[in-house]
């Protein structure tokens, strides 16, 4: 399917839940979020799998599982292997905080999970426990590790880089991404989510991130472009990985993008930025058929801004955080 400014879209990330084990300090409120959303409020695995199917019809053939944190949503294997038997779609991805990887990536793997992305901000015990406040790094790293052993590929990294708070841990990461084939992404810090956390001070540009690791490492462009995302690759000149920038704020990539976003109340939109959505939880209430169903991805499809507007900000345009709609 493609949009009206010539987009194909073909990638679906669904939050399949609000819920986190952990809190960053960039993302949730301290206290936690006022759980709205209740067991009845959210798709259940087999309405996610229905619309994905839907999805599937009019030319999605990605799927990321996001959140929230993913893994915190009970039978998230099964999900997996739903999505798993749908010939159109041929690659399931998740972006996870870590924490309960190891112990259940054996079940992913077996479902039919292809490929996964940690995000991980900082290599340090204290400031992981710090921005996440309180999370534990060692399961983190042991579900990178696992990742790597079970043969997960690509394994990508996701950092947002704040100023001042780990810029100076680049070069430990761009090392990690040397000595593992890790693909370690870093991420302009943007005013999304708990936007109390975010100012222009704590903002680090990829040209500034990128010229720091070229100090210490040869790069290159890689032999293949790694996954079809919006961040540009480098390889590490005799190492293993590759380093990523992702530029929302420097350079948007509105362009080239190819996603949609389904949330885990059904509501779908076209942009992360934009508070358009509209309403599959509803349709699927009142009986909608699959061809009815059809017709709400084309609209939201259809809908799709021709770029983000941060400047509107992200407050005022939407009334729901990151973790809700899916990071
Ligand atoms: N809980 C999962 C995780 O942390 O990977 C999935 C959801 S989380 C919202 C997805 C990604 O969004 C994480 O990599 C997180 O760092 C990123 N993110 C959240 N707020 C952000 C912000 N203000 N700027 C840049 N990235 C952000
Ligand atoms: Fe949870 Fe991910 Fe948000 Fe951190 S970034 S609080 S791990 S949803």
């Amino acid at each position: 399917m493609v949009d009206r400014f010539g987009r194909e879209i073909n990638y679906m990330r669904i939050s399949v839940t609000d819920r986190c084990n952990l809190r960053c300090l960039y993302c949730m409120p301290e206290e936690g979020i006022d759980y709205k959303l209740t067991h009845k409020d959210i798709l259940s695995l087999e309405e996610l799998a229905r619309l994905t199917r839907v999805a599937a019809s009019v030319g999605i053939k990605k799927v990321r599982l996001t959140g929230g944190e993913p893994l915190v949503r009970k039978n998230i294997e099964k999900l997996v292997e739903y999505i798993a038997e749908i010939p159109e779609i041929d690659d399931i991805a998740l972006t996870t905080n870590g924490v309960k990887f190891k112990v259940m990536a054996t079940r992913l793997k077996k479902a039919g999970l292809k490929r996964v992305n940690f995000s991980l901000d900082s290599l340090k015990p204290e400031r992981f426990s710090y921005i996440t406040r309180g999370g534990d790094i060692k399961p983190v790293m042991e579900g990178i590790f696992t990742a790597l052993e079970l043969g997960l590929n690509p394994i990508k990294i996701n950092t947002v880089v704040i100023k001042g708070f780990n810029d100076d841990e680049v070069l430990e990461f761009a090392k990690l991404a040397y000595d593992y084939p890790l693909h370690i992404r870093f991420i302009e810090f943007m005013p999304v989510g708990d936007i109390k956390f975010w100012n222009e001070d704590k903002l680090i540009k990829s040209e500034k991130i990128k010229s720091r690791i070229e100090h210490e490492f040869e790069l290159a462009l890689p032999d293949k472009i790694v996954g079809s995302g919006p961040a540009k690759y480098f390889k590490l000149r005799g190492g293993q990985g590759s380093v990523g920038f992702i530029s929302p704020m420097s350079n948007h990539f509105c362009g080239e993008c190819n996603r949609i976003r389904l949330t885990a109340d059904g509501k779908l939109r076209g942009c992360l930025y934009s508070k358009e959505e509209v309403d599959l939880m509803e349709a699927i209430k009142q009986n909608a058929n699959d061809d009815e169903l059809a017709e709400i991805f084309l609209e939201a499809i259809n809908n799709k801004p021709r770029h983000h507007n941060f400047g509107s900000g992200w407050g005022k345009e939407n009334e729901r955080k990151m973790y809700q709609i899916g990071g």
